[in-house]
């Protein structure tokens, strides 16, 4: 077998956090973004399907053609995907965000995304590390290894030095952005969806619509 390379995508370059309307919606305040979140996942959740099952014909949409395509995880027959993320080497901020980014994922019927100190045996399995050096205007990286057709395993960097001064809000996006990579999701074109290139602190951490059914497109039988 042969191992694909392993690709870096630069991701969630930061916006200036003020001012453009196509960037989402504003926060406020740190305090506020978590009901705005709920509310905007169960707004998503009204157009997000039920089951993970893609119509005949169904693509992906909205994707960037400059970006690197990623490889899907073979999908057991039947069954839900379940990816771990490792958390074990992670502080206690990144542990949160990365449950709280796993949980929203989860919201897919394609996909469950778990956290675990350390991945299982045989498991689908994301690492996830901080790097606390310079990050050349990059707060989170991924990359993978692949056996032509399918991803094997994947890496997570999380650049501390942005990350560390971006807001809860921020940082999640960026967590949920590079989880979305990892779980098969090219960049989009849509500015103001968390998987496009550009990220940062006014990013609604939540993946839309679009997203979720990207997810069925991959996945779905
Ligand atoms: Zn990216």
């Amino acid at each position: 077998m042969v191992l694909g390379l392993g690709l870096f995508l630069t991701a969630c370059v930061s916006s200036p956090s003020q001012g453009d309307p196509d960037d989402g919606p504003a926060q406020d305040t740190v305090g506020n973004f978590v009901p705005d979140r709920d509310d905007s996942l169960r707004e998503t959740l009204g157009d997000s399907p039920a089951e993970c099952v893609a119509s005949a014909g169904a693509e992906v949409r909205d994707v960037d053609p400059e970006d690197s395509p990623v490889k899907p995880w073979q999908k057991p027959t039947g069954g839900e995907l379940v990816v771990e993320f490792e958390t074990g080497r992670l502080s206690e901020r990144y542990t949160r965000l990365v449950t709280e980014a796993a949980t929203i994922w989860s919201e897919s019927p394609c996909i469950e995304a778990v956290t675990a100190r350390s991945c299982t045996g045989g498991a689908n399995c994301v690492a996830i590390v901080e790097d606390g050096s310079r990050s050349r205007g990059t707060d989170g990286e991924m990359r993978w290894d692949d056996n032509g057709a399918y991803m094997e395993s994947a890496t997570i960097t999380l650049y501390t030095q942005p990350l560390d001064r971006a807001s809860d809000n921020g940082a999640l996006a960026t967590i949920v952005h590079e989880m979305g990579h990892t779980l098969g999701l090219d960049h989009r074109l849509e500015r103001s969806d968390v998987m496009n290139s550009v990220t940062g602190d006014n990013t609604n951490p939540v993946p839309d619509a679009i997203d979720f059914a990207n997810l069925v497109a991959i996945y779905g039988t």
